[in-house]
């Protein structure tokens, strides 16, 4: 068997344009444009590609973005007065403080100072109790991007046996109680499971969140399984000329592609999903916060 490819790029594309057509209606039909506020602390170069990243898109589906860079110096007081500011201010619908903080930041602290509605990370405590509890929550971008590949190309989720691999706050954890969401029966294996190949063989979903490259190699996967790959892994690629690099997943592609039904690819799978699922946050809590619908499709 090869495996179906699902394209995250275009996937995301598709998602964006959805996101687009829902800002230009609220501002047709409401005046209302929703705004994200994205706050980056210091200059690590990952942090500046995303939030550069995160800037353009916000932009190009037509809301409004409002960028704060902060020296790596600001105090945490500093810090969490900005927030509170963001927290009052009503053309900010979402906010995002990009992770990771200086060491002298609690990192804890400044996202339950985020008001949970503006919350698009889904981080705040009560949003993790909230999507624990089956209720309406900001759920996190990167499990959220997951679930919409899994529904587009599954459909109905029910009943399946799901094994998330990676027991993270920001993707294993969450992915987990979204895909009980949707009725699967969920396993989530890590650091320390005992047979991670025979879990891992009786899943007809298979979520890799580790950070590991390569390491679910194909004779892991149930025949016809679907397979999303979360992690993102720099390694040297001397094929392409010495001291170069590129990224793989935390699954063998190769592999993998050879048994699975459907594969997300790396780059290209899960990674736009990411940005794409956070202005649907962003347009979902800026509804919220207007009490009008949803938009459909762009939620859990
Ligand atoms: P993390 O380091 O917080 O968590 C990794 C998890 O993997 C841990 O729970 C650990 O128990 C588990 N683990 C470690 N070694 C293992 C092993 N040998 N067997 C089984 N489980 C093991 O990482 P994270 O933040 O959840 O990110 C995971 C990966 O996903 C990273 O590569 C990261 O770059 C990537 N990521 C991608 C996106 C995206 O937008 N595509 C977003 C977030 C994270």
């Amino acid at each position: 068997m090869t495996a179906r490819v699902i394209d995250g790029k275009a996937f995301a594309e598709k998602v964006r344009g959805q996101v687009a057509e829902g800002v230009a209606a609220l501002k047709a039909e409401h005046g209302i444009t929703p705004g994200l506020a994205v706050v980056l602390v210091g200059e690590d170069p990952a942090s500046q590609v995303y939030v550069r990243n995160k800037g353009r898109q916000t932009l190009e589906a037509g809301m409004q973005s409002f960028e704060h860079k902060l020296d790596v110096t600001t105090s945490e007081e500093d810090l969490l007065a900005l927030v509170e500011q963001l927290n009052a201010d009503p053309a900010v619908h979402g906010i995002l403080v990009q992770l990771p903080l200086p060491d002298h930041i609690d990192s804890d602290k400044v996202i339950n100072s985020i008001d949970p509605a503006k919350d698009v990370d889904g981080f705040h405590i009560s949003n993790v109790g909230l999507l624990g509890t089956g209720q309406k929550s900001m759920v996190p971008c990167t499990p959220l991007g997951c679930l919409m590949m899994l529904r587009e190309e599954l459909g109905s989720l029910s009943g399946k046996d799901a094994v998330v691999i990676g027991r993270s706050n920001i993707v294993g954890k969450p992915m987990a109680q979204l895909l009980l969401g949707d009725s699967c029966t969920v396993t989530i294996a890590h650091s320390r499971t005992k047979d991670l190949a025979g879990t891992v063989r009786r899943a007809d979903i298979v979520v890799a969140a580790v950070g590991r490259p390569n390491m679910v190699p194909g004779d892991w996967i149930k025949p016809g399984a679907t397979v999303i790959d979360v992690g993102i892994n720099r390694v040297d690629a001397p094929e392409k000329g010495e001291g170069k690099t590129r990224l793989v997943g935390d699954v063998d592609y190769a592999s993998a592609a050879e048994v699975a039904g459907a594969i997300t690819p790396v780059p290209g799978g899960v990674g736009p999903m990411t940005i794409a699922c956070l202005l649907a946050n962003t347009l979902t809590a800026c509804c919220r916060a207007n009490n009008l619908p949803e938009p459909q499709g762009l939620t859990a």
